[in-house]
Order: structure tokens, then C-alpha cells, then sequence
């Protein structure tokens, strides 16, 4: 299937080239045809699915096609500011040769440069729910003349507690208008709203468990006191690419992140202690090559979106089987492929149960070549149903065979500055621009 089949607007099909789109995801080819139509919609997808684009692209075609007030017509609302960042620039990327705007509303930042860039009328606004109510209350937003609203992460934004707000919001929209919810799970409150706001909607699913498909996933047992240790010599065996690393809380991010660059390691952190622009700063230089590891707490880096994001590790178990696959669908995005790696104490073992059932598949155990565990037994911990010792003639290891990286041409992780780490960092990271990024090719050797 293409693109061209949506019969989308022309100046769209060009954006979407631009980006670099050839074939539709499956949520694409379920749900845009349908939100075409103009019905509500319920998008049973987590991100990684292309559903910001499975969204955005009949959003911008109606708003082109159909006249409009000067008022803000589509309002997607995110529950974290990086998520309402990373679909405000798709929503300008997709619509970069039709005359659609989109403006990012969020909190943390001046008001000021939102302000302003609401006088530009931009027709479609993608906020989170404090700012956005903020912005109303202060007589800078209407929102009377909304045609279409999605809600993006809907379970997510049940979680940090702003169903209040949303239902605050709700109150301020046209009841006459198209309303597209997504989620990932469907928690009972969330099921509650679907059945207040979604009239005679379509349900399109994709593959609850999706990031199974395109990521292998391994689980490294270890004793808490060595998890450090195992970490350090896990991403010195691992081939260099953008690595995840998710840990439990805010204060274990930020000392990892600064364990791993008294390392050298090049590593941002993310985290909410941090100020927004430092949390941009790590996003960015993420993005941009200027950093291979990030180091992040769930709430920071929900939604975030890294193209060859490679790894994912949890250096700390998440707590529920819903985290897990948030987390792991960092990786293996859009039908790329990625690995997850877990490191596992004892304890975690309820948890490592819960998430193979809902993976419905064992994760493969795995014991690291060359470390010294002590007295921890891995394979008596986490019983050897499928335990393996990865044989890589030492050079890498990794289930997924489409992720490797020919031997001969294997980058390294390079290492070298830090943003966002301790209050002592520059808030502008020193180091190589990503232009200048070095990808030595061939071993492991460092770089200072
Ligand atoms: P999302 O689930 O919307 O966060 O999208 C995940 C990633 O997939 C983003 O990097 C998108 O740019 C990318 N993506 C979305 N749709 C497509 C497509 N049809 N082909 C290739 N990549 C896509």
C-alpha cells in the first residue's frame, strides 16, 4: 500500500516524501482512511506505531480542504512536553509545503514566545493540559473554534493524574467536532471517558505488544551490588548506537548518568529535577549524535521518539508490564529493530513473570562473557530455561540478527561530554559537534 492511496492533498504527499515515508505503518492504513471520513476514533497503539502521523496527516488534509475560523481548529493534547514537542515538529514537517501552522503549548518555559506565536494563528495546537488551561484562563487561547481534538496517550495522562484537566478541557470544546483518542492500554478510566467523548467510533488496534516483533530482548540477572559493574561491561561489549538506559528514579538517573561520564561515556540525562532547557539540551544533543547514551526516568522520556535508537536498557526493573513495553518501544521503532536489555535482581522476579506473560514469550536469560559475578548464580536465580552465554569472538553479542553490525565496520560509543548530569555541568555541552562526530570503525578503542 502507498501513501498516495489515502488521496491525500497533493502539498501533504510532498511532505511526506520529504520525510521520508514510503509505506503507511498499520495504524496508518487503518486509521487514516477512517479519520478521512471524519469519525471518531480510538487508536489502541503505543508509540513506535507511526500514529502521530496516522493522526496528523487527515488532520492537516481537512484543515486544508475545509475553510475555517481564525481560531485554532485542531488540538492534539500530550501529556509531556518533550511528546508535545516531538508532534508539534512532525506536524511541521508533514505540512511544511501546505500553509498549516502547529504551535507547541507546554509548561516549564516562558509564556512569552507562545504568546507570540499564538498571534501567528496557527491552526493546529498541541499542549499540555496545565499550560493549555493556563493560556484559557489568561483569555490567550480559545478554544470554541476546535474541529478535531485527539487525545495522544491517553493512559499516560490517567497516570500523572490530569484526567481532571482533560475534562476541564473538554468542557471548553464545541461538542459538534471529530475526537480521536489514543492509548496504549486501556485502564478503566480511561475506558470511561472513550465511552463519555467517542460517538460512533472506529477501533483500530495494532499489536498491543508490537515492540516484541522488531526488539530481542535478554535479561542479564545480577546481584543490586554489581549492577553497576555488569552495566559499565555491558556497553563496553555492546556495538555502539543510541542507548536508553531507564532507571527508577530521578536521583538514580542522575547518578548514573554521572558514574557513566566519569567513564567518558558521552551521556545526557533526563530527568525531572532538570529545567526544561536542560532537558531540551539532552534531547537534542541526543538526537543529534552529540551524546550515545541517555539516561532517563519513565515519566522523562515518555513518547520520546529517537530514530536508530539501537538499545534499550533497564538498569532498574520497571514496575508494571505496561512500562516495560513503553520503554522497550523506544526501541525497534517503525519496523526497525532493536535490543532490550534488563538487568535483573531477585527481587524482580514476580515482576520478570508478569512481563512474560504479557509478552507471551520467555525472555532469554543471559550471562555476560568475562564478568565476574562472585558468588551470584545467575542460571540458579533465573532458572536456565533458555540461558544463554552469547559465543561473539568478543566483539558483540545480540539476539536480533538484523541489528548487527558487520564486524569489520562496528562503531564504538565515543566518549566524552555530559549535559544535564549534576548541577555542576555547563548547561551547554562541550565536546564535538554532531558534523564532527567520530564513528572510529574496527575494535573497541576508546577515545578521550
Ligand atoms: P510515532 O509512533 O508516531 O512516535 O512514530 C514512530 C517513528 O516512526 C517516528 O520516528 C516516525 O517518524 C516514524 N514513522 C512514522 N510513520 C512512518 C512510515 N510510514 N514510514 C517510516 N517511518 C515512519
Amino acid at each position: 500500500m502507498s501513501f498516495q492511496e489515502f488521496n491525500l492533498d497533493t502539498a501533504i504527499l510532498s511532505g511526506v516524501k520529504a520525510v521520508g515515508y514510503t509505506t503507511p505503518t498499520p495504524i496508518q492504513q487503518q486509521a487514516i482512511p477512517s479519520i478521512m471520513e471524519g469519525k471518531d476514533l480510538l487508536g489502541l497503539a503505543q508509540t513506535g506505531t507511526g500514529k502521530t502521523a496516522a493522526f496528523a496527516l487527515p488532520i492537516i488534509h481537512h484543515l486544508i480542504r475545509h475553510a475555517g475560523t481564525r481560531k485554532v481548529r485542531a488540538l492534539v493534547v500530550a501529556p509531556t512536553r518533550e511528546l508535545a514537542e516531538q508532534i508539534h515538529q512532525a506536524c511541521s514537517d508533514l505540512a511544511q509545503d501546505t500553509r498549516v501552522t502547529s504551535i507547541a503549548i507546554y509548561g516549564g518555559v516562558s509564556k512569552v514566545p507562545q504568546l507570540k506565536g499564538l498571534r501567528r494563528n496557527p491552526e493546529i495546537m498541541v499542549a499540555c493540559p496545565g499550560r493549555l488551561l493556563d493560556l484559557v484562563g489568561d483569555g490567550a487561547i480559545d478554544l470554541s473554534g476546535i474541529e478535531v481534538l485527539v487525545l495522544d496517550e491517553a493512559d499516560t495522562m490517567c497516570d500523572m493524574g490530569f484526567l481532571p484537566d482533560v475534562r476541564r478541557i473538554l468542557k471548553l470544546l464545541p461538542t459538534k467536532r471529530q475526537t480521536l483518542l489514543f492509548s496504549a492500554t486501556m485502564p478503566e478510566d480511561i475506558r470511561k471517558l472513550t465511552a463519555d467523548i467517542l460517538h460512533d467510533h472506529t477501533t483500530v488496534q495494532v499489536d498491543p505488544i508490537a515492540p516484541a516483533k522488531t526488539v530481542s530482548h535478554a535479561l542479564y540477572p545480577v546481584p543490586e551490588a554489581l549492577k553497576k559493574g555488569l552495566l559499565l561491561a555491558l556497553l563496553e561489549q555492546t556495538p555502539a548506537g543510541r542507548t536508553l538506559i531507564f532507571t527508577r528514579t530521578k536521583h538514580r538517573t542522575k547518578r548514573l548518568a554521572l558514574d557513566l561520564a566519569n567513564h567518558k561515556y558521552r551521556v545526557a540525562s533526563l530527568q525531572g529535577n532538570l529545567s526544561q532547557n536542560r532537558r531540551q539540551q539532552s534531547m537534542d544533543g541526543f538526537k543529534a549524535g552529540k551524546f550515545d547514551i541517555l539516561v532517563a526516568t519513565d515519566i522523562a522520556a515518555h513518547g520520546i521518539d529517537v530514530p536508530d535508537l539501537s538499545h534499550v536498557i533497564n538498569f532498574d526493573m520497571p514496575d508494571t508490564a505496561d512500562a516495560y513495553t513503553h520503554r522497550i518501544g523506544r526501541t525497534g521503532r517503525a519496523l526497525q529493530t532493536g535490543e532490550a536489555f534488563t538487568l535483573a535482581v531477585p527481587d524482580d522476579r514476580p515482576m520478570v513473570r508478569v512481563v512474560e506473560k504479557v509478552l507471551n514469550a520467555k525472555i532469554e536469560r543471559r550471562r555476560l562473557p568475562g564478568f565476574n559475578y562472585g558468588d551470584f548464580d545467575p542460571e540458579a536465580q533465573f532458572p536456565p530455561d533458555r540461558f544463554i552465554q552469547p559465543q561473539t569472538n568478543g566483539r558483540q553479542f545480540g539476539g536480533n540478527p538484523g541489528n548487527r553490525r558487520p564486524a569489520s565496520g562496528q562503531a564504538t560509543r565515543r566518549r566524552g561530554p555530559a549535559v544535564g548530569i549534576s548541577s555542576g555541568t555547563p548547561s551547554v555541552p562541550r565536546g564535538p559537534r554532531p558534523g564532527n562526530r567520530q564513528r572510529p570503525s574496527g575494535g573497541r578503542s576508546r577515545s578521550a
